[in-house]
């Protein structure tokens, strides 16, 4: 079965342009340098055994600030899951917009599952006490409910691989799904993950920018993974303002390039064979 990667934001938590810089990127015609929060979209059509027809399903890892502008960049009518890769801001800002959507989910199925560890579980249930306490009375809060994140977890017939990364201190999580993974706001892979990581055809590993931070990897870490992981292409997510698009593709390898918000790749979604 194949789905549709789509990659509703790539830049870094201020995303580009950066409020107040008048840097060369910031200032760009070109519309790939132009770049939302980090998040990304699957979506598939779910086979129905014994009854006609397909339904779409939708998949969402982060809800960052930009969540809802994302949506209606991308005719987003409909959210089947959301898996969170850890609590910072720029992942976590959009939960809110979740709500008119799942209002309609709702009616369907019950709550909309939102996949999170649990430190991960614990911010969101603090900042969004009104959706989450047991005594939550709002009428119009978001129908969505904190799920454990397995190792393995299944949404509609697809499976989503857990894939242990680190952003400085933290351990966060990245997302094996078919043929491609993501690990967002990584500054190392932990030995034991690259085993979850063979035979990608696309690898979505982001790189902040050339200096080095210290929970962000540098395109130059994030190009030695990629050459380690050996997927069919690669795609650099995460960006800063100071990485145009057009100059950074030109200095690097053929099956690395930077990715772009809008930028869509067919995944084949078969389990990850292990
Ligand atoms: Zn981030
Ligand atoms: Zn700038």
């Amino acid at each position: 079965m194949d789905g549709l990667l789509t990659f509703l934001g790539t830049g870094t938590s201020m995303g580009v342009p950066t409020l107040g810089c008048g840097c060369p990127v910031c200032t760009s015609a070109d519309p790939r340098d132009r770049r939302l929060r980090p998040s990304i979209l699957l979506r598939w059509q779910e086979q129905h055994a014994g009854h006609p027809g397909v339904r779409e399903r939708v998949v969402v890892i982060d809800t960052g600030p930009d969540f809802r502008e994302q949506a209606l960049r991308n005719g987003l009518t409909r959210v089947d899951a959301v898996f969170y890769t850890h609590s910072h801001a720029d992942h976590i800002l959009g939960l809110d917009d979740l709500r008119p959507l799942s209002f309609n989910v709702y009616r369907e199925g019950g709550p909309i599952p939102l996949y999170a560890a649990p430190e991960t579980a614990r911010v969101l249930e603090r900042i969004y006490e009104y959706t989450f306490s047991p005594g939550a009375t709002y009428p119009n809060r978001a129908r969505v409910q904190l799920e454990p994140l397995a190792e393995r977890t299944a949404v509609h017939g697809v499976e989503f691989l857990c894939v242990p990364v680190l952003h400085g201190e933290m351990e966060i999580a990245g997302f094996r799904f078919g043929r491609a993974a993501y690990l967002t706001d990584v500054s190392a892979i932990p030995e034991s993950s690259f085993a979850l990581l063979e035979g990608l055809d696309h690898l979505i590993v982001s790189a902040l920018r050339h200096k080095p931070h210290p929970s962000h990897a540098t395109v130059e870490q994030a190009v030695q993974w990629a050459g380690r992981i050996g997927a069919r292409q690669s795609w650099l997510t995460h960006i800063a303002h100071e990485l145009g698009h057009e100059q950074t593709n030109r200095d690097l390898p053929g099956d690395i390039r930077l990715a772009y918000d809008g930028l869509s790749l067919p995944v084949n979604l078969e389990p990850a064979i292990r």
